[in-house]
């Protein structure tokens, strides 16, 4: 957990953010600013900054079956999936996080 990171403070409760989806290791909750009909944010419950500091290969797992469960409940048949790594790639918010995006019924 780091302190001033976002997204602990949603992982911690401090907004009252609904999840979209949890378990042990990922949650998974709505992108307040969505680029698509549905737009989830998958992220692993320990601070990981990007995908390049994570090493755990079971949480690689654990995150991109969360992505599979999400888009199943949120009634996804098809849907993109985006992980920006780097700010020159666009990552505004330095705890890893997987974006799923998509429209219902398609
Ligand atoms: P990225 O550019 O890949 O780092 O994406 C960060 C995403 O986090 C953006 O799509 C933002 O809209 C989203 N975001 C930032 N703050 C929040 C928040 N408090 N709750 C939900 N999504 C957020
Ligand atoms: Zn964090």
């Amino acid at each position: 957990m780091s302190e001033d990171c976002i997204f602990c403070k949603i992982l911690r409760g401090e907004f009252g953010t609904e999840f979209v989806y949890e378990n042990d290791y990922v949650a998974a909750f709505n992108d307040i600013n969505p680029k698509a009909p549905v737009h989830v944010l998958v992220v692993p419950k320990m601070h990981i900054a990007s995908l390049n500091e994570l090493e755990d290969k079971n949480l690689m797992g654990e995150l991109l079956s969360a992505v599979k469960t999400v888009a199943q409940k949120c009634g996804l048949k098809a849907y993109k999936t985006l992980i920006n790594t780097g700010k020159e790639a666009g990552q505004e918010v330095f705890h890893l996080h997987i974006h799923v995006m998509g429209s219902k019924g398609e």
